[in-house]
């Protein structure tokens, strides 16, 4: 082989290049593939917040976590999980370190962008009973009609609460939200394509049969009611109360006949609370104290008693550090979060919007975002230079690809995660995540290397 010249030493000592994971030989490809057919799994399982919380709890007391209200015994060396009105969950396992070194922190989210009802959604137009919507999260609308949904939720009632999942099954049926034919859609041609759908429009088609009865009116709307009522016991007054959703009812796929990327509905962001949890899950040996939050109402702001607005995140670790002898404010301030969601991958189709040297790439690894917000850097929380280089070096030493990258050109793009508000009670926080093609839409794709990376470096930040 021909010696290295002087140059070409040189630039491997001081050019900067991202990996690719494939030439990195960081992950080993059978581990890749196998790591995400239990993603995919967990993909199919959880199109929810509700699903997600009650799937990581199946995953994670089979692995010895116990449930936890505020106001419980605590002990030293164990493992619990709080279950958060079935909508958000932390789990935490104490570590033996003193508590006053601070909580290693990961926070994703489990909910995403949707089409949630309105409560009162039931009527009937020229014959066709259809449910009023309204959508949940940054959705671009004219994406989800024509794409069979599915329907989720909870309906409570006095004698007692229904789970409800229509559209899932192969042998189910399906919703639908229609769109015009091209050849009667010269006027919608002519609306800004942010118009071209709007959320009034979109109205789940839930039955075109009427019910059999010359003496009734409405009688397709009957007929979905007493389908309804049959099924779940429920009347229309019912619905009012209830949490219903339609999300689109296609399973994860591998996508790419190398099959080195998974397509699916709401990547964003199971594709980091499910590698949060398997890390976790890997770390038992690790002496720190541990904190995995899989939060709610990401996508909304993060308001709310499910969202990381809420004080109880400093409420668990005030009875944390109570139980285990430190001063609450003192392991604040030496915690440490990884504040794990996605964020966009270049995707060439578009190149017009990326500044290509700040931008994430499919398969360089988890993206390290160290701010995130918009117009000159508002809204959001920025990482230190030594948070920052802490996490890299931490990452380098364990053998996780990772790439800094921000969303978009400037003033073209801009977002915000769960980041500010953990930071914003005195933890160390970056964004840490995976880069997603498509984000928000229907079907969301990322690559395989990505999703295991993201459980390699949350394993490296617990070590
Ligand atoms: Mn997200
Ligand atoms: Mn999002």
């Amino acid at each position: 082989m021909d010696e290295k010249t002087q140059g070409q030493l040189l630039s491997e000592k001081l050019v900067y290049k991202t990996k690719n994971t494939f030439e990195s030989k960081n992950a080993e490809k059978d581990v890749v593939t196998e790591y995400c057919e239990g993603y995919k799994k967990f993909l199919d399982n959880s199109k929810t917040e509700r699903e997600a919380v009650t799937e990581t709890i199946s995953m994670i007391e089979k692995k010895g976590y116990k449930p936890y209200k505020l106001g419980d015994k605590l002990e030293r060396g164990g493992k619990y999980y709080l279950n958060n009105r079935n909508k958000s969950l932390f789990m935490f396992k104490l570590g033996s370190e003193s508590i006053e070194n601070g909580i290693r922190i990961t926070a994703s989210h489990i909910d995403s962008p949707r089409v949630d009802f309105k409560p009162r959604p039931v009527y009937e137009d020229s014959e066709m009973c259809f449910f009023k919507t309204h959508y949940y999260g940054g959705i671009k609308k004219y994406q989800w009609v024509t794409t069979p949904l599915s329907l989720h939720g909870v309906i409570c009632k006095p004698d007692g609460d229904v789970t409800v999942c229509i559209g899932e099954d192969d042998s189910d049926p399906v919703f639908y939200i229609s769109d015009l034919a091209p050849h009667i859609a010269q006027l919608q041609y002519q609306k800004h394509v942010g118009e071209a759908i709007t959320g009034e429009q979109l109205n789940l088609l839930a039955g075109s049969e009427p019910y059999d009865d010359e003496k009734t009116s409405d009688k397709v709307k009957l007929t979905v009611l007493s389908l309804l009522n049959e099924k779940y016991g429920c009347t229309e007054a019912d619905l009012i109360s209830a949490e219903l959703c339609a999300v689109p009812a296609l399973k994860a796929r591998d996508i790419g006949l190398d099959r080195s990327m998974i397509g699916s509905y709401g990547h964003d962001d199971r594709v980091c609370a499910y590698p949060s949890v398997t890390a976790m899950l890997e770390s038992e040996d690790s002496e720190h104290t541990l904190m995995n939050i899989i939060a709610d109402k990401e996508e909304v702001g993060s308001d709310g008693v499910s969202g990381m607005q809420c004080a109880l995140l400093s409420d668990i670790i005030e009875e944390i550090a109570l139980a285990l002898g430190g001063n609450p404010r003192v392991v604040r301030a030496n915690s440490k979060c990884l504040s794990a969601d996605v964020n966009v991958a270049y995707d060439p189709n578009f190149p017009e919007v990326f500044e290509r040297r700040n931008t994430a790439f499919l398969n360089h690894g988890v993206v390290l975002s160290k701010y995130t917000g918009a117009r000159g850097k508002s809204g959001t929380s920025d990482a230190s230079a030594e948070f920052v280089e802490f996490v890299t070096r931490t990452f380098d030493e364990e053998g996780v690809d990772w790439q800094m990258a921000e969303l978009g050109k400037i003033d073209l793009g801009g977002g915000g995660t769960v980041a500010k508000y953990i930071a914003n009670i005195n933890i160390d926080t970056i964004d840490l995540g995976v880069p997603v093609i498509s984000m928000h839409a229907p079907y969301e794709l990322v690559a395989k290397n990505d999703v295991y990376m993201v459980h390699k470096a949350i394993k490296a930040f617990y070590k």
